[in-house]
């Protein structure tokens, strides 16, 4: 229960719902393939072309006939004609008739007539033979027909789609989009996420601290996740605890065109929490107040402006921060940017420990290991008080987010859980 009003929480999908029904994909844009790395695809890509275009060689060796490698060993080799020395990127015009054999290197169009290619290591070009003429070599094994020879379509066939609308581009798609000749690439853009810390307490990292004050490490955490998941981020610094402050700052950031606008602290129910107060006069409040441990106090609603820009207010406490920033502004960062899978990794493990819970949904710090073929996790890291939702260094700890179910308020030693992977 809240203790103000006296609502009950809501729960965290629903709230992630909320969030994510106020979120569109942005429009697309083309980009050359040398910078389309880690962008999302906005349509699906079929091939025009097969690869690879032509049957070519898989190895070193001797285009052949087949059949007249037939029988062939070292007791008793074949004797073959050579008729042409193929090297890659040429077009080859001699056919191989039987009782011939054409020279060739790997990725080196097959001739006409040949069906298989004989190793060089199983040739008179590797084994001391006697008595052969200058353009004769010798065969010391048998090769059946399609031996060592690549097929046209065999990696990507014309037609084919080879990555969905919504995939991230790793280096290999990037591979297969080269392969297939995509030049430029249609990609979503990526989102602009405005990033305002807020509190009096607050000095930025350039600035002595004094007494009573902290640095501002929320937003460049922030800042961080934002790039981590694609995005842009747009640095807007420190809001002090006013309603005059809070309010030019959210207007400034708003005029900086951004798609996404995240805000730090100020949504608890202390004396200077502004940031609900500001919410509701530039925008709508949708919800605030989740069933999440740590980052309770998360403020969700849309600021005026023509497009609507949703505005996601994170706790200030650092650890709340980025817990609620994976569980809810992730995936808003990942579905503006078009991004089909917005699941976190997971493993099961087994727990180290009993834990206990409050019944919200519990996101506990872990450390996942594996013993014997089985992952295993730890909540407990080496005498520091890790679970607090201020211990910023218990994330440099930490591989891993323990999911506590919420209503689950006791779990023995050896249970299996799910746990997020962060890295
Ligand atoms: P609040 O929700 O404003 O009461 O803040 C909760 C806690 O988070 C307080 O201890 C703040 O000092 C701390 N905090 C707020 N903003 C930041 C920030 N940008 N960087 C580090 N700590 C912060
Ligand atoms: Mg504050």
């Amino acid at each position: 229960m809240n203790a103000k009003s006296n609502k009950p929480l809501i729960p965290v999908e629903d709230a992630l719902a909320k969030i994510l029904s106020h979120v569109t994909p942005l429009d697309t844009e083309w980009v050359p393939l040398t910078q389309s790395l880690g962008r999302i695809l906005a349509e699906p890509i079929t091939s025009a072309v097969n690869v690879p275009p032509f049957a070519n060689s898989a190895m070193d060796g001797y285009a052949i006939v087949a059949a007249d490698s037939a029988g062939a060993s070292a007791q008793s080799p074949r004797r073959l004609q050579v008729v042409d020395n193929i090297p890659a990127g040429v077009s080859p015009t001699k056919r191989v008739e039987s009782g011939a054999a054409a020279r060739i290197m790997t990725g080196a169009p097959m001739p006409p007539g040949a069906d298989a290619v004989i190793r060089f290591e199983e040739t008179s070009e590797y084994i001391a033979t006697d008595g052969l003429a200058e353009n004769e070599v010798a065969l010391f094994a048998a090769v059946k027909q399609g031996d060592n020879v690549r097929h046209p379509g065999e990696d990507i066939r014309s037609g084919q789609t080879i990555l969905p609308a919504g995939h991230r581009l790793r280096p290999q798609d990037v591979g297969v989009l080269a392969a297939v000749g995509q030049a430029r690439v249609p990609v979503y853009r990526r989102p602009k996420v405005a990033i305002l810390a807020t509190g009096d307490e607050l000095v930025s990292i350039e600035q002595p601290v004094t007494p009573g004050k902290i640095r501002n490490s929320n937003e460049y955490v922030q800042a961080a996740m934002v790039e981590k998941y694609g995005g842009q981020p747009v640095m807007l610094g420190i809001a002090r605890d006013t309603i005059e402050d809070l309010t030019a700052k959210i207007r400034a950031g708003l005029e900086q065109d951004v798609d996404l606008f995240l805000t730090s602290a100020g949504v608890s129910i202390g004396d200077f929490d502004m940031v609900k107060t500001v919410l509701a006069s530039e925008g709508q409040m949708q919800f605030w107040q989740v069933a999440i441990k740590p980052g309770k106090p998360l403020a969700f609603g849309m600021l005026h402006h023509r497009r609507g820009i949703p505005l996601i207010g994170l706790p200030g406490n650092p650890v709340a921060a980025m817990v609620a920033f994976e569980v809810f502004a992730r995936p808003a960062i990942l579905k503006l940017a078009g991004c089909a899978n917005r699941q976190k990794n997971s493993v099961r493990a087994r727990l180290d420990e009993e834990v206990t819970n409050s019944g919200r949904r519990h996101y506990m710090r872990a450390y996942v290991y594996q013993k014997e073929g089985e992952y295993h996790v730890t909540t407990r890291g080496s005498g520091v008080n890790i679970q607090g939702s201020g211990i910023l260094s218990s994330m440099v700890w930490a591989n891993g987010l323990a999911v506590i179910p919420e209503n689950v308020t006791y779990l023995p030693a050896g249970h299996s859980i799910e746990v997020w992977i962060l890295d």
